[in-house]
């Protein structure tokens, strides 16, 4: 497979090329070129391979040319220690019991930073990995953060070889808790704290990619979330769960995706273009709805996000939004053929939230619980077709959004265990002013 630009089609890089380089040359995303059928593997999949395998055994097939089988061991079993989970879910909802079609979580939390972009990050990580292990190279990450990403990042890199990890987050305004998952790790993953605003660590990170002494010196790349290696591995959990529905269930399967910046959709739709029998998708967003109203209207009207309850999708512009559409090649009537745009409010956020804990004695955090409140109002407002099953993706666990649901429910939800161990670990940070020339300075020393 190969790789090309949003913005030109002419342009041609390799897997490696792409993912070190993480923007095209021309400020496009990449996306690839061939569209292999995977349909007949997809099918053979059985519902007992874990994740780890049957990530294993589609790379080779999705990158002949740049990953061996050997490779691809090496690759997937590395990244892939944690898995997803599929699990149904009831609804009281009397509208719901007149249609037979179940509806089931696919949790995507069980990672070491409890949300879904845990999968992302650590298969880039260890792609990173194995490539610069090939080449004898070394490479440091520089990212910044506003709190909640760069944790992904930041667990998915430590004690991987050949890579530092530089993260930048503004002081005082990350949670404590996002302050331990970022300044905890120690080893490879250096934590620099900014006494200033996320825009601040955001200019200084992109300042520093363009510097020559820099970039002559030190071997200076991104795992930003547009990166094509953190979305493909992002298609294989739609193949796992398909693999794990029942042949009824196949029959008739759609995919609800909580979504901002619409990576995780697209992911989907790329699984779906590979072969996987999708029968459609929807993208679920908070009041930030520029994609359903494309999908309903025909025109793209990207604007200032809008601040909501499930706030790790609050994007006005989302940069995905380009992939998605050159999938379709630009033909909103195709695209709305396969993809619902449902929004949903704060009020509706809650109180699913709310109910469901009533009902069935489970917390969900506000991203899934949104996209629950998506897949539902599918079924209850009769769109077309009418699913045997409704998988709906569980982005994040509910104890990373403690006060949302405490709030909704009235009850704590358990902290996971992975987030309780680091409350303990003492903080390792390095307090730097907002300039360039500082952070310049940090990494000559270092590296
Ligand atoms: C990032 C994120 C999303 C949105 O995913 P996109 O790929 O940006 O659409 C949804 N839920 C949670 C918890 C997230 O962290």
């Amino acid at each position: 497979m190969h790789f090309t630009s949003t913005r030109n089609s002419t342009l041609r890089a390799s897997f490696r090329e792409a993912v070190f380089k993480g923007l095209a040359p021309d400020g496009g995303l990449y996306h690839p070129i061939e569209t292999p059928d995977l349909k007949d593997l997809f099918l053979s999949f059985s519902p007992s391979l874990s994740f780890a395998d049957l990530s294993e055994s589609l790379l080779p097939h999705l990158f002949p040319e740049d990953i061996t089988p050997l490779a691809a061991n090496r690759i997937a079993q590395r990244a892939f220690p944690f898995s997803p989970a599929l699990k149904e879910i009831h609804s009281q909802l009397g509208a719901l019991q007149k249609t037979h079609a179940t509806i089931k979580i696919l949790e995507l939390f069980h990672g070491p930073s409890c949300a879904f972009k845990d999968f992302g990050a650590s298969f880039l990580a260890a792609v990173m990995e194995e490539f610069l292990k090939d080449e004898a190279s070394h490479a440091v990450i520089l990212t910044a953060t506003s709190g909640d990403t760069g944790s992904a990042v930041a667990r998915a890199f430590y004690k991987r070889d050949h890579i530092d990890v530089v993260i930048l987050y503004p002081s005082q305004r990350v949670s404590p808790l996002q302050e331990k998952q970022l300044t905890t790790l120690g080893g490879n993953i250096h934590a620099l704290e900014v006494k200033g605003s996320f825009d601040d660590c955001q200019r200084m990170v992109k300042e520093a990619f363009v510097d020559p002494e820099l970039s002559r010196k030190i071997r200076l790349t991104s795992a930003n979330s547009i990166n094509i290696g953190r979305l493909i591995p992002q298609a294989f959990y739609y193949i796992w769960a398909f693999a794990n529905l029942s042949r009824d269930e196949q029959e008739g399967c759609i995919f609800c995706v909580p979504s901002g910046n619409f990576g995780n959709l697209t992911a989907g739709v790329l699984a779906w273009k590979w072969g996987l029998p999708v029968t459609r998708f929807i993208a679920a967003t908070n009041i930030n709805k520029v994609v359903p109203e494309y999908l309903q209207e025909g025109v793209y009207k990207p604007r200032s996000s809008v601040k909501t309850l499930s706030n790790a999708m609050d994007v006005g512009n989302p940069s995905n939004f380009e992939r998605l559409s050159s999938i379709f090649h630009g033909n909103h009537g195709e695209m709305h053929r396969w993809i619902e745009g449902i929004w949903v409010t704060d009020d509706e956020t809650l109180d699913t939230i709310r109910r469901y804990y009533e009902t069935e004695g489970i917390f969900l955090d506000p991203h899934t619980a949104l996209g629950v409140r998506a897949s539902e109002r599918y079924l209850e407002e009769g769109y077309n077709p009418t699913p045997n099953c409704l998988v709906s993706l569980g982005t994040a666990h509910p104890g990373k959004f403690l006060e949302i649901v405490e709030e909704a429910t009235g009850k704590l939800p358990p902290l996971p265990a992975q987030l309780e161990a680091v409350l303990n670990l003492p903080k390792q940070a390095t307090l730097i002013e907002n300039s360039t020339e500082e952070l310049k300075r940090f990494l000559l020393e270092h590296f």
